[in-house]
């Protein structure tokens, strides 16, 4: 058994004053069982948590740790930031750097304005999208997560595609009305919701690799679909690439996939492990932010300097590597190969999605395709797997319903140690 004393006396005391202990809900490990673990620091490939256990990171905090922890680049670039001041509330040099980094970057955004996480990116960006055309409704997609933004706390109600209920109290019903709910990687469903709604709807927003449910690739001519679908109807097609952006490819999932949305948000890598969202897209769109145009967003930290500077520092390696993510995803490529073999081995017929360096381990034999066929993994299987890979010194995303985030900190000898604690871990779910 692990020794997690001192996480559990500060998980204790955490549950006193903060909210189920924890600043971001997943944290707390309720989804699959035993109590969260407190990180003290980390470095490359690993994490150490407060009792000196160490475990190969396999969420990089949820994404950002692209190149590992603490990477030097990075880590200098805020360090010479630190003493010119922490914050100015004026614009800088820094802020032009990194706006026109991230246009040569991804080819789809003319403007971008930067905010600081990526719920506030996406609820700008349906602000936007909705000041632009001057309709109300908006189309989000079951399983897809858009951070904690009202209009996006909606599920689907049972068989009513044209009427979301909302997913959490506090959501009024009148938010939920605007936003029309339709299953994944299903065109079909979204024409209808168009035709019914005609001139309705002011954006349609996804995310075109879905990571919020465990990892699904958009099928064939998905993406070009919804692309042509908004064209026609004079919607805003919104790519959430808050998890994409910058791990697909330099240009995101748009990149990857070869479709253009309207208006892309961005979030986690792009700050470098600093808390940095943005949003970006098209001229004509993006002159309707305050203060050229009429649509109302800012931020008293918006652009801070000492997050654009390890943010800049991040996306500058990025872009400047060659085959960077050629080498990135022939690690995630590799991971999955020794992962495929293990089910093998084991007589397993689980489903493995992969794009790129996203990957999930899904506990149901069934294609996962959208919300309801991820829905038919064994969650409880996959609490105990995931528990039993923490004993082997792995850290998973404590969900079956996230992705994984492969980092290019992994070698050669964390690879063979992930493909060992797959086997025991597995092997040992099948005994019980
Ligand atoms: C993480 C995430 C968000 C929310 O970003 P925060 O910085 O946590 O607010 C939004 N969209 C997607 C696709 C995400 O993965």
């Amino acid at each position: 058994m692990l020794n997690q004393n001192r996480s559990n006396q500060l998980f204790e005391r955490a549950q006193n004053f903060i909210p189920g202990g924890v600043n971001s809900p997943v944290r707390a490990f309720r989804a699959v069982g035993g109590k969260p673990l407190f990180m003290q620091k980390a470095k490359g490939a690993y994490l150490y948590d407060e009792d000196g256990n160490r475990y190969i990171d396999m969420i990089n905090s949820w994404g950002p740790m692209i190149l590992g922890h603490a990477h030097e680049g990075v880590q200098q670039a805020i360090a010479r930031a630190l003493p010119d001041s922490l914050s100015f509330g004026a614009p800088t040099a820094r802020e032009v750097e990194m706006a026109e980094l991230i246009i040569s970057m991804v080819p789809s955004i003319e403007k971008v304005r930067m905010v600081n996480s990526g719920t506030e990116a996406t609820m700008s960006a349906i602000r936007l999208a909705r000041g632009f055309t001057g309709r109300d409704k908006i189309i989000k997609l079951e399983g897809c997560y858009h951070g904690h933004g009202d209009s996006f706390l909606i599920a689907a109600g049972s068989g009513a595609l044209t009427m979301g209920t909302p997913d959490s109290p506090g959501v009024t019903r009148g938010t939920a009305l605007d936003t029309l709910i339709a299953p994944y990687n299903n065109l079909q469903a979204i024409e209808q919701l168009v035709s019914e709604n005609k001139g309705a709807i002011a954006a349609l927003i996804l995310e075109p690799v879905a990571g919020n449910m465990g990892c699904i690739a958009p099928q064939p001519g998905y993406l070009q679909g919804l692309r042509s679908l908004c064209d026609r109807e004079g919607i805003v097609l919104i790519f959430d690439e808050v998890m994409t952006g910058f791990r697909l490819a330099k240009g995101g999932a748009q990149e990857r996939f070869g479709v253009q949305a309207d208006l892309t948000t961005l979030g986690k890598i792009i700050g470098g492990g600093m808390p940095v969202g943005a949003y970006g897209g098209r001229r004509d769109i993006m002159d309707f932010v305050s203060p050229s145009g009429p649509v109302y967003q800012a931020g008293t930290l918006s652009g801070n300097p000492i997050a654009m500077a390890a943010g800049m520092a991040m996306l500058s390696y990025l872009n400047e590597q060659t085959d960077f993510y050629q080498q990135l995803d022939a690690i995630a490529n590799r991971i999955v190969s020794d992962l495929k073999e293990v089910l093998q081995q084991l007589g397993l017929r689980y489903t493995i999605n992969q794009v790129g360096s996203m990957y999930s381990l899904f506990f149901t034999e069934q294609n996962v395709i959208d919300y309801d066929t991820a829905k038919t993994s064994d969650t409880e299987r996959f609490g105990r797997y995931f528990r039993h890979m923490l004993e082997q010194g792995v850290y998973l995303a404590p969900s079956q319903y996230e992705t994984l985030f492969v980092s290019a900190a992994l070698g050669e000898q964390e690879l063979q140690q992930l493909k060992t604690a797959s086997y025991e871990s597995l092997k040992a779910l099948n005994r019980a």
